[in-house]
């Protein structure tokens, strides 16, 4: 008889195919704007945007965020990609026997204080306790609910002046051939911080986690208008994000290893260690599509917040094979492979 293994919830290929094979063939199929299948940051139902996030983070406080933050700041940002305003928040929180109530208030706190800075309140919750050993210190799920952005409209409009736009809500099929990509800044952080803490091997003295809600920033991006598509780079990271983009959009993307933002310590930590950068989990980016002629601009407008400060555009959409080519600094080309799953487990 087979066994879940941890790669079957990493992210990255093999979860896919875990996930179409032995969880979502079993739900009925639902007639929704964004449906289950899609398999996008939120669902869309009636126009209400809906999603739901689990967290396992191992430790629960780390150089950058703990467990409390990320559940706030990764729920919000899943409704923010999608062209939507985040409403409100619920959150199940199931604890084992045994842990300190000090660290329960530090996380609880640390919750609280990530929801008044995106402006999103906690409204319902449910708390458990399990034995000793049945569950580990502390698992966090999150699910929001989300309207359409006031600037949702006026943004597809501008993008629909250069070209017809397939979807109502930045799904990840939403791209097509021209459009751009942007990343909002280093990515990286946040997965070789925690593990760096983790493992100890020192780097976290320098690399701190991203983690942050972005729906401000996301905001100011629409507002500028033309965005097509958006997503959060977690588990699998950037390369998971393009990879899913370009099977799902019919396309390839080309994107200029040059230009993607990596802080010099990520990039040689990651030599170190033996991993991608490009294939770890960050939990304060987004990387957007958007149509050519608006890409100053929504750089600008991103820019302009603190979240935002160091984007810059990767990358371009074009017709061709569904994969990922990757330019190197030396002029070469290669493809970018989909992971297989996150090469550092339990960051999210
Ligand atoms: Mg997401």
């Amino acid at each position: 008889m087979s066994k879940v293994v941890m790669n079957h919830g990493a992210g990255g290929e093999i979860m896919q195919e875990f996930l179409s094979k032995h969880i979502v063939s079993h739900f009925p199929k639902s007639k929704s704007d964004v449906p289950l299948d899609s398999m996008d940051d939120s669902a869309v139902v009636d126009d209400i945007v809906f999603t739901i996030d689990g967290h396992t983070v191992n430790p629960l406080i780390f150089p950058g965020g703990d467990i409390g933050r990320i559940s706030v700041s990764g729920t919000v940002n899943d409704i923010s990609v999608m062209g939507a305003t985040p409403l409100a928040l619920a959150c199940s929180v199931i604890l084992e026997e045994g842990l300190d109530i000090d660290t329960v208030d530090l996380v609880m706190e640390s919750m609280g204080r990530t929801s008044r800075e995106c402006g999103v309140p906690i409204v319902t919750g449910d708390t458990k306790v399990m034995e000793t050993g049945a569950v580990d210190k502390m698992v966090i799920s999150t699910s929001a609910i989300g309207k359409r952005s006031e600037f949702m409209d006026s943004n597809l409009s501008i993008a629909s002046e250069y070209r017809t736009v397939r979807d109502r809500w930045c799904t990840d099929a939403n791209l097509a051939p021209g459009d751009v990509i942007i990343a909002s800044g280093y990515l990286g952080d946040h997965g070789v911080a925690l593990l760096s803490f983790r493992e100890g091997y020192g780097f976290e003295s320098r690399i701190r986690s991203d983690v942050a809600p972005l729906n401000r920033m996301i905001a100011k991006g629409l507002a500028a208008g033309g965005i097509t598509a958006m997503k959060d780079p977690t588990r699998g990271g950037l390369a998971n994000t393009l990879n899913e983009w370009c099977s799902k959009s019919h396309a390839e993307i080309e994107v200029e290893q040059a230009s993607i933002p990596l802080r010099d310590e990520v990039i040689s930590a990651c030599d170190l260690l033996g991993i991608d950068p490009l294939s770890i989990g960050n939990e304060g980016k987004v990387i957007i599509g958007c149509v050519p002629d608006r890409a100053e601009d929504i750089l600008k407008a991103i820019r302009g917040t603190p979240e935002g400060r160091d984007a810059s555009i990767i990358g371009t959409v074009r017709e061709g094979k569904e994969r990922v080519i990757l330019k190197t600094e030396i002029g070469g080309r290669r493809i970018l492979e989909p992971p297989s799953g996150d090469p550092v487990p339990r960051i999210c």
